[in-house]
């Protein structure tokens, strides 16, 4: 990147904000109904700040490493940051996750989970977690099988006593993402999980009129990684 100003991460958020109103009116959603991660991934802090100083606050990231070399600077800066880790967590990360992300989206497995709860109960730390739904039930990806989603979302609110907010996906690449969406929005509805965190640059529209209450988007903003 040899412009410096970053002034294409501006035009880029403001069409896609323009893009999400629209959705959200063709959805016959009411403004404001669904919430902007901006996923900030490989782009480095200098592109995260024409965002915040057009006072936007939600962002993701993918990495625990990467968000802890960008964000503690940011956060101390701007304390209204809401930060949510959207890729996998490992059980030997959950300290310093806790300690840095609001919202923890990836939750999909029993150790991860009684490890958040024994780490959130120690650091007093507020923070929301979603459970990640496998939803093509794909061998190498991550999130909870769907024939042991119901079981999984009892156990951590129960078992665990976990703050779950709500579901995320990711849709199988090669597949039409809408009945992933609306499998998901079904599960919440079963649970009372009023978050659905779901479409991505590619698939947000779509996403809304399933129901998403957080779209997570990257490249439309931030440009190709
Ligand atoms: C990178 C990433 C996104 C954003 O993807 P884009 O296609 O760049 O918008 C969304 N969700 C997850 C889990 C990601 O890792």
């Amino acid at each position: 990147m040899t412009d410096d100003s970053h002034a294409d991460v501006l035009d880029n958020y403001a069409q896609v904000t323009a893009e999400l109103a629209e959705a959200m009116a063709e959805a016959g959603r009411p403004a404001g109904s669904v919430r902007l991660v901006a996923v900030g991934k490989t782009h480095p802090a200098a592109r995260m700040r024409p965002l915040l100083a057009a006072g936007h606050r939600l962002f993701g990231e993918n990495r625990v490493q990467e968000a802890k070399d960008k964000w503690p600077e940011l956060k101390a800066q701007f304390p209204d940051i809401q930060l949510h880790l959207i890729g996998p967590l490992q059980s030997n990360k959950v300290r310093e996750a806790v300690a840095l992300f609001d919202v923890i989206e990836t939750v999909d497995r029993p150790k991860l989970a009684a490890a958040l709860a024994a780490e959130i109960a120690r650091s007093g730390r507020r923070l929301d977690c979603f459970i990640e739904v496998n939803t093509g039930s794909e061998p190498q990806k991550a999130g909870v099988l769907p024939a042991e989603a119901d079981a999984f979302i009892e156990d951590c609110r129960g078992r665990w006593g976990l703050p779950i907010a709500g579901l995320m996906c990711i849709p199988p690449l090669d597949q039409d993402p809408v009945p992933h969406f609306q499998r998901l929005a079904e599960l919440g509805r079963r649970h009372g999980l009023a978050a659905l965190s779901m479409g991505m640059s590619a698939d947000y529209r779509l996403a809304i009129k399933a129901g998403a209450t957080h779209v997570r988007v990257g490249t439309a903003i931030f440009g190709r990684r």
